[in-house]
């Protein structure tokens, strides 16, 4: 694996393969490393010759200052799994590499109501600043394939948002959801739990369950706040469980008017914040 931290040596090595026709899959990263990424990488395989992972904390989408402190940094293990995975590129910049003096990275796009919901209405500016790093992420890269994750729903969504909006050259390919044996979604943040968080944590993925089984027979509204009271009685403490268009991100009121729904949850276990979902009707699966 090579690994680059600036960008004009990681752009030439990247011609060379290009002009030799290799096409490129691109997985960015926060790090801290786990399965649910390494599944992405393996993903990216399939479609294309190399994969480029990317590694970088980035500060635009941490709208509280304690979580983007405490977010795990474990570089030289990221490395060796990377390695061990078959990567072919890793980049690993600095925030000046990525966002340098004078250069506007910001993305201005109208983001309609995508940004408002769910993830955007408890974490202000988060989307904005994902974009703006997935953006710039992509300018310096130019994949052929951008490999995310179905864990972060209303991030691929709104990312895929961005792709068609500006018209990028890149396709977005979306990987299933890797989860430990119990079913809870394997997460960086799942390392900053202790013993009982995260055995509490594991009601966010059988709630999901409860509410595919019961989609079809119970009001929808019914059915989100029984599921934040189920949330609440196992120890946790849900901000949103939220019955969804998976396209437009609005509230269900009748499933029967949708074919694409998904369920989508947040909940604190402890002092860490999980986000997990899960489809309930058509759409991925
Ligand atoms: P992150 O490092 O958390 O920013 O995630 C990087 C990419 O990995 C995103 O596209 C995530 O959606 C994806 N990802 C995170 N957790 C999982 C998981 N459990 N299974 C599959 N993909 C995941």
């Amino acid at each position: 694996m090579q690994l680059y931290s600036q960008v004009t040596n990681l752009q030439a090595a990247l011609q060379k393969e290009k002009k030799s026709g290799h096409k490129i899959a691109f997985i960015p990263t926060m790090g801290a490393l786990h399965e649910g990424h390494l599944s992405l990488i393996a993903l990216g395989k399939e479609h294309a010759h190399l994969s480029v992972c990317s590694i970088f904390v980035n500060p635009t989408q941490f709208n509280n200052a304690m979580d983007l402190q405490k977010y795990p940094r474990t570089m030289e293990q990221d490395t060796r799994l990377l390695e061990a995975s078959g990567c072919d590129f890793l980049f690993a910049p600095s925030n000046d590499v990525i966002y340098p003096a004078g250069l506007d990275t910001e993305v201005h796009l109208d983001l309609g109501n995508l940004d408002l919901v769910m993830e955007g209405h408890f974490r202000p500016g988060h989307f904005k600043g994902m974009l703006q790093v997935v953006k710039r992420l992509l300018d310096i890269v130019h994949p052929d394939y951008l490999i995310m994750g179905q864990k972060d729903f209303q991030q691929f969504t709104l990312v895929a948002f961005m792709i068609r909006q500006l018209q990028l050259r890149v396709k977005l390919i979306v990987g299933p959801t890797l989860r430990e044996r119990d079913g809870l979604a394997m997460s960086s943040r799942n390392q900053r739990l202790n013993a009982e968080e995260r055995r509490k944590a594991v009601a966010i993925y059988q709630c999901l369950l409860k509410l595919k089984n019961k989609l079809s027979n119970t009001n929808s509204v019914v059915l989100e706040q029984n599921a934040m009271k189920y949330l609440e009685e196992a120890g946790l403490k849900p901000e949103y469980v939220e019955i969804v268009d998976g396209n437009s991100l609005q509230k269900v009121i009748n499933p029967e008017k949708h074919d694409y729904i998904v369920a989508c949850i947040a909940a604190w276990s402890g002092e860490v914040r999980l986000i997990d979902n899960l489809i309930l009707k058509g759409g991925l699966n």
